[in-house]
């Protein structure tokens, strides 16, 4: 069982990282994905996989740091981004994406920008895309009308999208995860979502340290509560947790093969 999406790298989890791991592994979790937000927080994140191996990461700008980083620093962060996932050390890029209320302070432009600069690197590189997207639902499906999935994958992380949304990112090839919302028994829309994907393009995560789910609701979450993700998944799904286990494991190697070996 993998979390593919974790930001373990915060500082909410400075005091107890050690700890948490721990309980993850303990909880039958076997690997995790740490993708990056922000510049400063990318060499860090380089050495982790090396000093366990469980633990990869991505490297990407997400949209709701682009309001702390200047404009005319764009560039230069997105050549040194370049520069690090040559060393090969990070298995997907991201995280990055748009965020419909970040617009305020960061105009779509600029996003989207930053955003087809991610999609060149993943296909120059050969890495997915870790995807956040926050009601911006029709700018990036324009995107994806020019700038295609590349051929490793792309990964809607927490998807909320409706039915009629998930049919068209199917269609452009892209997977979904979810996490802790669809433990929640009035969350209509993040049930409806899951249900309306695929089982062969089905994730899970944890999102950590936010949206923990039922019973830790409200809560930090960690990758240790992975399991009640998944058996919220199933039930939601109507699934077996056999046959939804089998998938997800299928899915998370297609995307992330570092895990297989
Ligand atoms: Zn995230």
């Amino acid at each position: 069982m993998i979390d593919s999406h974790c930001h373990l790298d915060m500082p909410r989890f400075d005091a107890d990282r050690s700890d948490v791991l721990d309980r993850a592994w303990a909880a039958g979790v076997t690997g995790l994905v740490v993708p990056g937000v922000a510049p400063a927080t990318w060499s860090a994140l380089l050495e982790w996989p090396a000093r366990d191996r469980r633990v990869q990461v991505g490297l990407g700008i997400h949209p709701q740091f682009l309001p702390e980083l200047d404009e005319r620093d764009d560039e230069r962060h997105l050549a040194e981004l370049d520069t690090l996932l040559g060393k090969g050390l990070a298995i997907a890029v991201g995280e990055c994406g748009l965020d419909g209320p970040t617009k305020e302070k960061v105009p779509m432009e600029r996003q989207l920008r930053v955003l087809k600069a991610h999609f060149a690197l993943a296909r120059k590189h050969r890495l997915p895309l870790l995807m956040h997207c926050l009601r911006a639902h029709p700018e990036l499906l324009k995107l994806l009308e020019s700038e295609p999935v590349p051929d490793a994958g792309l990964l809607m992380h927490s998807y909320s999208g409706s039915a009629d949304l998930t049919k068209k990112y199917v269609r452009s090839g892209c997977h979904f995860s979810f996490a802790g919302p669809v433990s929640f028994e009035e969350a209509r829309r993040p049930i409806e979502a899951l249900r309306s994907v695929p089982l062969d393009r089905l994730l899970v995560e944890t999102d950590a340290p936010d949206q923990a789910p039922h019973p830790h609701r409200g809560q930090r979450s960690e990758p240790a509560y992975l399991p009640l993700i998944v058996e919220a998944m199933a039930r939601a799904r109507g699934e077996t947790k056999g046959a939804l286990d089998a998938a997800l494991q299928a899915n998370t190697l297609r995307l992330f093969p570092v895990f297989a070996g």
